[in-house]
């Protein structure tokens, strides 16, 4: 789960400084955040995740703790006084000029990140939580991501708008060799955002166009899932009769729980897939893919990125 993995040691608050906006298309915005304490800021790229923590208004960040205990001593704080913190993906980090690309869907006045960045302007600060730096050269560098498809030689990415940032980081860096499909829903055809991908990888935007959260993206996948099965390229053990996890698959309440079931590393997978976005959309995916196609769970990463009618808090 994000919230888990955040609170450890060396994750920290970093200080930045809205550098740039832009929108991008109708429902994404780039912030550029910029700051010298981004030079202890650690990058793994791909899907890598980060929190940022918005401004009280009239309050900015006034009693956000800093240092190593920050996380329980904000916790401690009352609400009124409590940044609020969301999850959000480093679209680009740029170490020598310390900067960072986050691209929010603007999703209007309903909630503190998306209302933030309607109103963000050059100069505005922000906090971000996120890994430092490792303290001797011989450490890897830490980080929240999770796209990890080991010798898998066909891959799947799928997911909604709020995942196409995480979606176009990890394409950008596939290797050239690779092999696979990627469905992206955004709300319009305007909204398709401008990515390059290896040649074996078929890239498909899809537009809602009004058309219900997900419906579009879930055909789409359940064609490719029929496709590998048929293929018998997928390593499925078969169908749902043959899965020994289906109850756990059913008990998973993504109105109190977060959806959030990666598997561990592992190269013994031939057809890896990485799936997120709203998480309701997520788990009927997992239904299917899981129980109805019978893909081994440790080839696919579900993940909840919000859900309807939920805050993240
Ligand atoms: C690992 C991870 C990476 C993510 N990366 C990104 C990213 O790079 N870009 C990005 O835009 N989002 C990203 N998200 C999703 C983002 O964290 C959520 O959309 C978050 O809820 C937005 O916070 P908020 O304060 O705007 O709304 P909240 O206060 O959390 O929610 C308020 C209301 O808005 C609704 N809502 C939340 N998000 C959306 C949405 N996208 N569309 C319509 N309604 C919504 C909620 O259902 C709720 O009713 C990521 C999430 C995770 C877990």
């Amino acid at each position: 789960m994000p919230y888990l993995v955040l609170v450890a040691a060396r994750y920290r608050v970093f200080s930045v400084r809205v550098a740039a906006v832009s929108s991008l298309t109708p429902n994404f915005v780039r912030v550029t955040l910029a700051g010298d304490a981004l030079a202890e800021f650690s990058s793994v790229g791909l899907d890598q995740r980060i929190k940022i923590v918005l401004p009280i208004p009239g309050h900015g960040f006034t009693d956000l703790p800093d240092g190593e205990d920050w996380y329980a001593a904000w916790r401690a704080l009352p609400d009124a006084t409590r940044n609020p913190l969301r999850t959000y993906t480093v679209r680009s980090f740029r170490p020598d000029a310390r900067e960072l690309d986050i691209d929010f869907v603007a999703h209007g006045d309903t909630g503190p990140a998306s209302r933030w960045v309607a109103s963000c302007r050059v100069g505005d600060e922000l906090r971000i939580v996120g890994p430092a730096v490792p303290s001797s050269p011989a450490e890897l560098p830490t980080g929240a991501a999770e796209f990890d498809p080991g010798a898998a030689n066909r891959i799947l990415l799928a997911g909604d708008e709020t995942a196409a940032p995480a979606i176009c980081a990890i394409l950008e860096a596939l290797d050239v060799t690779a092999v696979g499909h990627v469905f992206i829903e955004v709300p319009t055809d305007a909204d398709r955002l401008p990515v390059s991908a290896p040649a074996g990888v078929e890239v498909r935007w899809i537009a809602r166009n009004g058309a219900s959260h997900g419906v579009r993206m879930t055909d789409q996948v359940h064609a490719w899932a029929s496709t590998v099965a048929s293929a018998g390229v997928s390593g499925a053990a078969g169908s749902a009769s043959s899965c020994g996890d289906a109850v756990e698959l059913t008990e998973v309440d993504v109105d109190e729980q977060v959806l959030w079931d990666v598997p561990a590393a592992s190269d013994d997978r031939p057809v890896y897939a990485w799936i997120a976005g709203e998480a309701g959309c997520v788990r009927e995916l997992r239904r299917h893919l899981v129980r109805g196609v019978g893909l081994d769970r440790k080839q696919v990463a579900f993940m909840g990125y919000w859900r309807h009618g939920k805050a993240e808090n």
